[in-house]
């Protein structure tokens, strides 16, 4: 028997203690770097239901169910990583000329909470793509759609048959929020036809096209491309490659400084031959930083000098870039350069996808694609990384309960 008073009683203690505690999780004591809220400087950050609850000074641990000393350490946007490969077309045998990965095995321990894959797919194998990996990863998975039908590394970027701008658009247009716009790569055909294509889908799609601009020739070369042929918001990525003239006597290329005025963006696609110290420091000697950091991940370029996410901001960070430069590089300005404004922020109601970001100080050495080497005096390593508010990396167990206090399940695994 119950006594209905005592059972009352219970409730109301019950919603008091309910309503004492409104948060799931709270970050507390990093230092906050949320570039489009302009907030650099300490703070916590409550997260409940798997959003973004409140950003502020000394918010009360006993607010929160869990708090996480994150002390030392900057709280930012889950990273986005605009320029990976992640798709593993079906019809390769294992491990024949496909060098994606698995989107998942790669993110997280990274702080990133989401990659735009580059043009592996193209809007034939989209579908593929989508039911396979998009639809199934824990990481967000975004897509920009190669222009060429049949996608990368299938030898047919250079068919002028598979650029079909305007099944590409409706392809994307259909998807829209998981399409965030399309590729143009490493076409060797003599003229414009894939980027115009890709323009043409474009403007179609009202997205914005990155480019790997491929092979120069008499008539495909750097200036025409950036200052005739892409709109403002499209994305010239390996902007440090120096294949293609990025580098000039020692200068940046005006025709570069031009396009930036108006409106083309720079991003950095490491990759496994796109990073070279002899163009990515001058350059950002010279004040041409690049507006964003991506990895271009795949088998090649993660076990060569790009590395990882970290490793490639650590990289630019270490050619005097500041910290909090390097974050908007990483969050808020891959956010825009997409179109996707609810990622790379701590709005309130945001999906709490964050990042907790170390900085190793020491004498560590960095690797550009042709294998030489940079010293540097700082290293990003990732703490901890929430994606939608939940935790899916802890380095140090921050998060974690002592084994002695941990509420175990001991059943025995017998049959
Ligand atoms: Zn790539």
């Amino acid at each position: 028997m119950y006594c209905i008073r005592c059972t009352l009683a219970l409730l109301a203690v019950a919603s008091f203690i309910g309503a004492q505690v409104p948060y799931d999780l709270l970050l507390k004591g990093g230092h906050v770097i949320d570039t489009k809220n302009r907030i650099n400087s300490v703070m916590d950050v409550a997260i409940a239901g798997g959003k973004i609850a409140r950003v502020a000074a000394n918010i009360p641990s006993s607010e929160a169910h869990r708090a996480v000393n994150v002390q030392g350490l900057t709280v930012a946007p889950g990273l986005i990583d605009i320029h990976v490969h992640v798709y593993q077309r079906p019809e390769l045998k294992a491990l024949e000329r496909d060098s994606s990965v698995q989107p998942d095995a790669h993110t997280f321990r990274e702080g990133v909470t989401t990659v735009v894959d580059a043009g592996t797919s193209g809007w034939r194998t989209f579908p593929d793509f989508r039911a396979r990996v998009i639809d199934k990863a824990q990481t967000r998975v975004l897509a920009l759609l190669n222009i060429s039908g049949a996608g990368m590394g299938t030898g047919r970027e250079d068919e002028l048959t598979e650029l079909e701008a305007s099944a590409a658009a409706r392809t994307a247009t259909a998807n829209r929020g998981i399409v965030v716009g399309f590729k143009t790569a490493h076409f060797g055909g003599p003229g414009w036809e894939s980027i115009e294509a890709a323009v043409t889908a474009g403007k179609q799609a009202d997205m914005p096209v990155m480019v790997d601009f491929g092979y120069l020739n008499q008539i495909r070369n750097l200036s025409t491309l950036l200052l005739d042929k892409l709109r403002p918001g499209d994305i010239y990525t390996h902007c440090y490659s120096g294949h293609r003239e990025e580098l000039v006597d020692g200068k940046v290329n005006p025709a570069m400084v031009a396009a930036r005025k108006r409106g083309v963006i720079f991003d950095l696609g490491f990759g496994a031959g796109s990073f070279y110290w002899y163009v990515a420091a001058p350059a950002m000697q010279q004040g041409f930083p690049p507006d964003s950091i991506s990895t271009d991940l795949h088998t090649g370029s993660m076990n060569a000098g790009m590395k990882s996410m970290t490793n490639s901001m650590s990289s630019i960070l270490n050619l005097g870039a500041k910290w909090e430069d390097v974050i908007a590089m990483s969050t808020w300005n891959a956010a825009k350069e997409i179109k996707q404004l609810a990622l790379g922020n701590l709005d309130v109601g945001a999906e709490a996808d964050v990042a907790v970001l170390g900085l190793e100080r020491g004498d560590f050495g960095f690797l550009d694609s042709a294998g030489a080497a940079n010293r540097g005096s700082q290293r990003i390593l990732c703490e901890l990384t929430l994606r939608k508010g939940r935790v899916v990396w802890d380095r140090n167990g921050r998060a974690a309960a002592d084994w002695k206090a941990f509420p175990y399940d001991r059943k025995k695994w017998t049959k």
